[in-house]
């Protein structure tokens, strides 16, 4: 009998990227999905195979959620706080997957990146954990691009400087930022079309409306078009902001290691749309040959898309537009770095709602369907 799969969160950024997923890989036809909503109960939802699924159900409704085998989860972690545990206390035995951080802490449950982890994923199917959490969408984009060098225990450490599109804060946050930008483009737009204005006064004129009280504000608390924020999410009072906190946990967790491999990372906000990008450094326990590396690297997944570290390729395969909207992992810019032999420096960019959010998912989903 086919599964009953609820999905919550399936209009956001993340969520209507795993439904294209799922609409392009015929998912839905080995299952009977049910879709609910935090804010639009009763209307309409999604359109599946030429099929409107009316009547959006309550994701607040315990009774209607425990009659699913399977949720599936892009909602977020206020939603996850307010239900997780509520249902698990209600007896439900189904399987809870989640693209929120919430449970990823958790004894009980897995950090999903089958590329990266699938036996430690399919050991933990076997002991019984119901719980499949995504990972954090640089952490998911790091390991696809650099999964051969964990799986040969190459790494000693790794330093990693990111660069993170505005859809990785949600769909709130990217219309704020073309509104921003449209801001911008309309303080000067005269002055673009007609070429007499010196570009020192089109500077200032666009620098006056980033600083303008009425500079769309709202979601980013401060400008990012023209600008930069080099902090994502809380305070962990280290030192640290929990974006760049959950690097070395994360890893280390979806790896299932035995000694803690250092991660260190400065996460920051960018201007670009939809991909993130990030430039790694990362100390060997060894010394090996770059060609060597490069064929670890590409021979580990067909995700990968080696980029040989010319300023032609770089520029046209290894950006945030290039691979946008693909399930592509470019790695470029290989280099051995001048602090030493075992010291190589790489950049990568990944869609981070596809590898960093929404796929990982998806194929956990398409396990469990199987089992
Ligand atoms: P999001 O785009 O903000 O969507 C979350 C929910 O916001 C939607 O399900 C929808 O819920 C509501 N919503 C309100 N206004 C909306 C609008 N204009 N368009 C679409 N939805 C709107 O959040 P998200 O980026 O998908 O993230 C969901 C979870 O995944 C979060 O926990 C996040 O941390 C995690 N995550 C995100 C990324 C990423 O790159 N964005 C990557 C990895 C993990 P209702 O339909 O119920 O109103």
């Amino acid at each position: 009998m086919m599964k009953s799969v609820g999905f919550i969160g399936w209009r956001g950024m993340v969520g209507s990227v795993l439904l294209n997923r799922m609409r392009e890989e015929n998912d839905f036809l080995k299952i009977n999905p049910h879709f609910f909503s935090t804010s639009q109960l009763g209307q309409d939802g999604p359109i599946i195979n030429n099929i409107v699924f009316k009547n959006l159900k309550d994701a607040y409704n315990i009774d209607l959620l425990k009659e699913m085998d399977i949720i599936i989860t892009c909602q977020g972690s206020v939603y996850t706080d307010t239900i997780y545990s509520k249902l698990r206390k209600s007896n439900w035995k189904g399987y809870w997957i989640d693209a929120a951080s919430t449970l990823r802490m958790k004894n009980d449950s897995i950090i999903v990146l089958d590329p990266i982890n699938l036996k430690v994923i399919k050991k933990a199917l076997n002991s019984g954990i119901k719980t499949f959490v995504g990972s954090n969408c640089t952490v998911s984009l790091m390991l696809m691009a650099l999964g051969g060098l964990f799986s040969s225990k190459l790494v000693e450490w790794i330093s990693v400087s990111t660069y993170q599109a505005a859809s990785g804060a949600g769909a709130k946050h990217v219309i704020e930022l073309l509104k921003q930008m449209g801001a911008l483009y309309n303080a000067v737009s005269k002055d673009l079309s007609n070429n007499v204005c010196s570009i020192l006064d089109i500077i200032k004129k666009v620098t006056k409306k980033i600083q303008d009280d009425n500079f769309p504000l709202q979601y980013f608390s401060v400008p990012l078009a023209g600008s930069l924020i080099p902090w994502i999410d809380i305070d962990m009072k280290t030192g640290q902001s929990r974006e760049e906190w959950k690097g070395q946990f994360e890893t280390n967790k979806i790896l299932d290691s035995k000694n803690q491999i250092i991660i260190d990372e400065t996460c920051v906000r960018i201007s670009s749309i939809r991909c993130h990008s990030q430039s790694i450094l990362v100390k060997l326990n060894k010394n090996i040959s770059l060609k060597n590396i490069e064929e670890i690297i590409i021979n580990h997944n067909k995700w990968v898309d080696f980029v040989p570290n010319n300023i032609e390729e770089t520029i046209f395969k290894l950006t945030p537009s290039a691979v946008t909207g693909t399930l592509t992992i470019p790695v470029g810019r290989l280099r051995k770095s001048n602090i030493g032999d075992k010291y190589f420096s790489v950049f990568t960019v990944g869609d981070q709602l596809l590898w960093g959010a929404a796929e990982p998912l998806r194929r956990m989903l398409k396990l469990l369907i199987n089992i």
